[in-house]
């Protein structure tokens, strides 16, 4: 088993989950080190609204399995896209080479920021002393960027209301293969891209 090592040694942990697939091996670890994990699906990229539905099902049936809390944010694909393409600011040209950016790009970072700080403000409001998450599990995505994403969100959070930011490797210690075993022992849906508009075009 992957014995963690939890920043200031807190127990409660905020983690920002994207899918199923990603969160299954990263919340049977967080369990079998006797952490006490919320989930926090905030994910207003994903396109169509019923693929959205369709993840977000997949992942409460599996909490509810493990008797771990779930809690839903809001969703808002519209403040997402004002977001990641700077619709308020940025002029059209700008916004059509965010669309246009292959996956790993600037695009995503802002992406992930955005997903990133709803957690945070979650985990400032509700007490939760640190946040992680699954967005790290998944080979397709850059560490770098998730780092960088994770470490920026928490540094939004108010002093008095910290938010420490754990950037665990949760591809490392044997997660990788077990995620594939619960894929299959579960039957999760398992998507063909990763989530927005912008990534549909790219199967
Ligand atoms: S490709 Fe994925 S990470 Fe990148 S902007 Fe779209 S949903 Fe976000």
């Amino acid at each position: 088993m992957l014995q963690l090592s939890v920043p200031g040694g807190h127990q409660d942990i905020l983690l920002h989950s994207c899918c199923a697939p990603c969160s299954g091996a990263v919340i049977e670890c967080l369990l079998q080190n006797g952490l006490r994990p919320t989930v926090f699906f905030s994910n207003s990229n994903i396109v169509p609204h019923q693929e959205y539905e369709l993840r977000l099902s997949e992942l409460r049936r599996y909490c509810e399995s493990l008797g771990v809390p779930l809690v839903v944010d809001e969703y808002d694909h519209e403040a997402w896209l004002d977001y990641v393409l700077g619709r308020r600011e940025a002029e059209a040209g700008e916004q059509r080479r965010l669309a246009e950016m292959p996956e790993r790009g600037e695009r995503c970072l802002r992406c992930f920021k955005f997903r990133l700080l709803r957690a945070a403000g979650y985990a400032a409001a509700n007490g939760l002393p640190v946040l992680t998450t699954t967005l790290a599990s998944s080979r397709w995505k850059s560490l770098e960027q998730v780092d960088e994403a994770g470490r920026f969100a928490t540094n939004v959070v108010p002093p008095e209301d910290r938010v420490l930011w754990w950037n665990q490797n949760w591809r490392k210690g044997g997660l990788q293969p077990r995620r594939g075993e619960i894929i299959c022992e579960q039957g999760f849906y398992n998507q063909s891209y990763c989530g927005c508009e912008f990534s549909q075009r790219h199967d």
